[in-house]
């Protein structure tokens, strides 16, 4: 198929006009056109691209891999390119992701050229990212949330009884915490509650879990220990809690624990049913304890 002049020209604007980056590089990778939606995608204007190579705008670590593919696309016989996603970087460093997708065309010399079709998606992937971190933690806090905190309780329960480890849980609870809401209002019980949270990842070990069941209480799996070890590890997080000050106000609060151990071929939810009753029990010989459940 051959094209008039016309339709060169309106191929030109059309070319110009698209929403999507375009370029087309030479058999040795670099620019030989560019349109405004690649440039805007990249943040360099025209002049600054064409007769660069393309490697300009991959990030440093990739360069070898993707200019070896642009020398077997150039050299293969495959036509087009499986649509593929990228990190690439822009004019100001900053990482960008994109759709590629790439036709192979015969230049007016004979040679091989290849036609990259380029989408901008970084948006959307960081929104993917978001959701995939809010499927399974809390916002508030950043600890894992009920569910991904319940599933995780499964798996250890079950490496539990492969390698005959023991486990434990311990469910815990702030004291009185009504009582920072009302006297310093919410936003400051929402700083209490994240700088609790970090209190407790730091206070426990590397493998501990922590989760945030809802509300002001926590659920914390503890593999590899026995109760008695867990209520220890409990008790000093539940005194470093208790000698800091937290949020701007320098509020002291407390915590109220129970901690039970997993038994036999006890399931889940009652194993949590004991931590929960020893927690009450805590609560109800006047907070500020841990309990080991029985
Ligand atoms: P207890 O010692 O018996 O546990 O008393 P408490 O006041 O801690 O218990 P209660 O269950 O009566 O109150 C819990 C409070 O936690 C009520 C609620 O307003 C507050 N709360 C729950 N979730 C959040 C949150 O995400 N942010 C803030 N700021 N407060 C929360
Ligand atoms: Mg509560
Ligand atoms: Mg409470």
């Amino acid at each position: 198929m051959s094209l008039t002049l016309d339709q060169l020209d309106n191929t030109a604007r059309v070319i110009q006009a698209a929403p999507i980056g375009i370029c087309v590089t030479d058999a040795e990778g670099r620019f030989e056109m560019v349109n405004p939606a690649y440039c805007a995608l990249y943040g360099y204007r025209a002049e600054e691209l064409l007769g660069q190579p393309f490697t300009l705008v991959v990030p440093e670590a990739n360069r070898p891999l993707l200019a070896n593919l642009h020398d077997r696309f150039i050299a293969g016989d495959s036509d087009q390119e499986a649509t593929q996603e990228w990190e690439v970087k822009g004019r100001d460093g900053r990482p960008r992701n994109i759709l590629a997708k790439a036709a192979r065309i015969m230049g007016e010399d004979g040679k091989p050229k290849k036609v990259t079709f380029v989408v901008d998606i970084t948006e959307r992937k960081a929104m993917e990212r978001r959701l995939e971190f809010l499927a399974r933690h809390d916002e508030l806090t950043g600890l894992l949330n009920r569910r991904a905190g319940l599933s995780l309780l499964d798996e250890e329960i079950l490496r539990s009884r492969r390698y005959g480890t023991p486990l434990c849980v311990s469910t815990c609870d702030l004291d009185h915490f009504k009582r920072v809401n009302d006297a310093h209002g919410h936003a400051v019980g929402d700083t209490v509650l994240r700088e609790a949270a970090d209190l407790m990842k730091e206070a426990l070990r590397q493998h501990d879990h922590v989760i945030r069941l809802g509300g002001e209480e926590f659920l914390v799996l503890l593999p590899g220990v026995d109760g008695k070890e867990a209520q220890r590890a409990l008790g000093r997080l539940r005194q470093r809690l208790e000698t800091t000050p937290l949020a701007d106000v320098g509020l002291r609060l407390t915590l109220s624990a129970g901690v039970a151990e997993l038994q036999g071929d006890e399931a889940a939810d009652a194993l949590m049913e004991r931590a929960d009753r020893a927690l009450y029990a805590a609560k109800h010989e006047g907070r500020n304890r841990v309990k080991l459940a029985r």
